[in-house]
């Protein structure tokens, strides 16, 4: 169970990853400073990764309208979940809207469209 994470802190996790290796690409960039073609590419490159980034953290907030609120019936915090199963934000006990889906396995494939 461990392993699941809540899935908009994974997407926030994926989105910071993209600003450090674009800094990282952008920072090997300026090696190749006596080569500006090549420079330009890895700043190229860097700002890519960056723009993407900001395209993900537009679309966590996207998401984050979509989440629903809901109070976990295992810590008692109000927890935001995504999808037809989720996990608390904060004791990663596995939440689902779905009374089918209640007290089965906790599997990220429920959210897939059958
Ligand atoms: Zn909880």
């Amino acid at each position: 169970m461990a392993k699941y994470s809540s899935k908009i802190n994974k997407i926030r996790t994926f989105a910071l990853s993209l600003i450090f290796v674009g800094f990282i690409v952008m920072y090997v960039g300026v090696y190749f400073r006596n080569s500006p073609t090549i420079m330009t590419i890895f700043m190229i490159l860097g700002l890519l990764f960056i723009i993407a980034s900001t395209v993900v953290y537009f679309w966590i907030g996207m998401l984050s309208t979509k989440t629903i609120q809901v109070k976990c019936p295992n810590c008692g915090k109000a927890t935001k979940m995504l999808g037809r199963v989720d996990m608390c934000m904060y004791c990663r006990e596995p939440l689902t809207l779905d009374p089918e889906l209640e007290g089965k396995e906790f599997d990220e494939k429920y959210n897939k469209k059958r």
